[in-house]
C-alpha cells in the first residue's frame, strides 16, 4: 500500500469534522482551516515513528565505577491512547543499574518521547522503554513505572477525573532483588 499523502488525510479529518457537524457542504468559518491543523499537529504529536531507540541510546560514557543506580523521575510524556485516539499525559521514572556503560541522563527522556509519540497503550509503552534500555544498554537492571490520566477514561465511558493508571515493568536486578526494586520506590518517593 502506497503512504497515504497530507491531502488525503487531511480530507479524512474534514470528513469526520462534517460527520460530527452534520453537515455536507462547505466547513464553516472557523473550521474551514482546522483539517490542516490538524494534520500539521499531527506530526508533532505522532513524531515518535521516526525515532530509533538504537540511535537515541548509541552514545555512551564510561560508568567509572558507578554501579548504582540512575533514575530519571517525574518526567512528563504526552501520548495518544490506541484505543480511542484520546490523549493521556502523565509522568515517568525510568532506572537503570549500569554494568561499565552509562547514557547520557537526557537520552532517557528522549527514550520516553520516541514511544509515547505514537498511538500506544500505556502498558506497552512501559513494556517497550524497558526492552530498548535491556537490549541496546544491556543493564544490570532497569525499570520503567508511568502513571498517568487517560482522556478517554475523564471525557466519556465512566467519567473519573482523577483516576490515575499506574504501569511498571523490572528487568534484571529490579525484578530479581527486592533490595533493588525497595530502594528504587523509595528513590521515586522520595
Ligand atoms: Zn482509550
Amino acid at each position: 500500500m502506497n503512504e497515504i499523502s497530507d491531502a488525503q488525510a487531511t480530507e479524512a479529518v474534514e470528513t469526520l469534522i462534517r460527520y460530527i457537524e452534520k453537515i455536507d457542504g462547505e466547513l464553516r468559518e472557523g473550521l474551514d482551516r482546522s483539517p490542516q491543523r490538524v494534520i500539521e499537529s499531527y506530526k508533532e504529536i505522532y513524531s515518535g515513528y521516526a525515532d530509533d531507540a538504537e540511535e537515541i541510546l548509541s552514545a555512551t560514557f564510561n560508568s567509572e565505577g558507578y554501579d548504582g543506580i540512575v533514575l530519571l523521575k517525574d518526567v512528563e510524556f504526552h501520548s495518544m491512547c490506541e484505543h480511542h485516539l484520546q490523549p493521556f499525559s502523565g509522568k515517568a521514572h525510568i532506572a537503570y543499574i549500569p554494568v561499565d556503560k552509562i547514557v547520557g541522563i537526557s537520552k532517557l527522556a528522549r527514550l520516553l518521547d520516541m514511544h509515547s509519540k505514537r498511538l500506544q497503550n500505556q502498558e506497552r509503552m512501559t513494556e517497550s522503554i524497558v526492552e530498548d534500555l535491556q537490549r541496546v544498554i544491556d543493564p544490570l537492571g532497569c525499570a520503567a513505572v508511568i502513571e498517568a490520566q487517560h482522556g478517554c477514561m475523564r471525557c466519556r465511558g465512566v467519567s473519573k477525573q482523577n483516576a490515575v493508571m499506574v504501569t511498571s515493568s523490572m528487568r534484571g536486578a529490579f525484578f530479581d532483588k527486592s533490595q533493588a526494586r525497595s530502594e528504587l520506590m523509595q528513590l521515586i518517593n522520595k
